[in-house]
């Protein structure tokens, strides 16, 4: 049998391997093949050629073929076991850090969170402050939840679904200002405390949605009511380097000019570095007998001991069970631009 005689069989180029060995076998036989190639642009008016596969002996290429078939089977196989194994150890560990964190869970419950793929938190990590609550506790802020629930919290044994603050959408609500002011002057008595009290809901849902108009008519608030401030506390200092001079005050090298020498002090921070500086405040009010504490960046009329008590503030501290449901938030905000005026007609600004 010679080689003429032989069916040949086209192997394109692609599998390195398989091209190697399929051409090797050829030439230790001592067997012609031919190469395709296809003339392809390299540049302007430059040409060259590219090889596209080989005419080879039929025979040679179905043997390589299904060898080489069957050790990538191997490898793809091979590959799968480890990648099984790998997530198999990274859920043992999710399972033991549950166990950890829920103790007191069966390890079916145990396996159903981890295998859940939501965010799971424990009672103490779901509230407004965080973000996070279930349906039946954004309800009584005043919110509906839209979407798929985005976690679970774990209760003693039992297990809620979660919505982020980010799926809420304000309940409709027939109350109106003048509802929630007579409500509430029967529970605070007067008219100033209602405001306070309004002030105080308010400035909490801000952390569930941001109403914009609601800060300068709590600053308003704050300023008006210094007369009643019995504390004032600095929070923290708020520091943002300069971006200009990287935060060295310097922008470039000093240099000397006409026998005198200047120090190349940044023009945007004036050598200090900081772009910008803030300080955030805490003012404790008592307003006829009730202790009210807010944190403004406006300066309390007094502060007591400034530098040592940057101590780590609470911040949003949960609503009392009594004070469950809230009114809408856009209520309470419409309630406070009623009474700030007639209670502080005096606008600073
Ligand atoms: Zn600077």
């Amino acid at each position: 049998m010679t080689n003429t005689q032989e069916d040949f069989g086209r192997l394109p180029v692609g599998d390195g391997t398989l091209t190697k060995r399929v051409l090797k076998r050829c030439r230790d036989a001592g067997i012609a093949y031919s190469t395709k190639t296809e003339i392809i642009k390299i540049g302007r008016n430059r040409y060259g050629t590219k090889t596209t596969g080989y005419i080879v002996p039929k025979h040679i290429l179905d043997e390589e073929r299904s060898r080489r078939e069957d050790e990538l089977s191997v490898i793809e196989q091979k590959k799968a076991i480890e990648r099984a194994i790998r997530i198999e150890e990274i859920r043992i560990c999710q399972l033991n850090e549950m166990a950890a964190k829920f103790p007191h869970l069966p390890s079916s419950t145990v396996e159903r969170l981890v295998d859940s793929n939501r965010k799971i938190y424990a009672a103490s990590e779901v509230g407004y402050q965080f973000g996070v609550g279930t349906k039946h506790y954004w309800n009584q802020l005043g919110f509906t939840v839209s979407g798929e629930p985005s976690g679970i919290v774990v209760r003693g044994n039992r297990l809620y679904d979660t919505y982020s603050s980010h799926q809420l959408i304000p309940n409709n609500s027939r109350l109106t200002v003048e509802d929630l002011k007579h409500n509430w002057l029967r529970k605070y008595g007067t008219e100033e405390l209602v405001l306070a009290q309004a002030i105080r809901f308010a400035n909490r849902l801000q952390k569930v949605k941001r109403v914009s108009e609601f800060y300068p008519l709590k600053d308003r608030w704050i300023i008006g009511n210094q007369n009643n401030l019995v504390e004032g506390r600095v929070t923290r200092i708020e520091t943002r380097t300069c971006w200009s001079c990287d935060g060295t005050g310097q922008y470039g090298d000093d240099y000397e000019q006409d026998g005198d020498f200047f120090e190349n002090e940044c023009w945007d921070c004036f050598g200090t570095g900081f772009y910008s500086s803030r300080t955030l405040y805490e003012h404790k009010f008592l307003i006829k007998g009730t202790r009210f504490s807010f944190h403004s960046y406006i300066c309390p009329q007094s502060i007591v001991d400034e530098e040592s008590n940057l101590t780590r503030q609470r911040f949003g501290r949960p609503f009392e069970k009594t004070e469950l449901p809230v009114p809408p938030q856009a209520v309470i905000v419409n309630l406070i631009k009623e009474l700030l005026p007639q209670l502080f007609p005096n606008d600073p600004s």
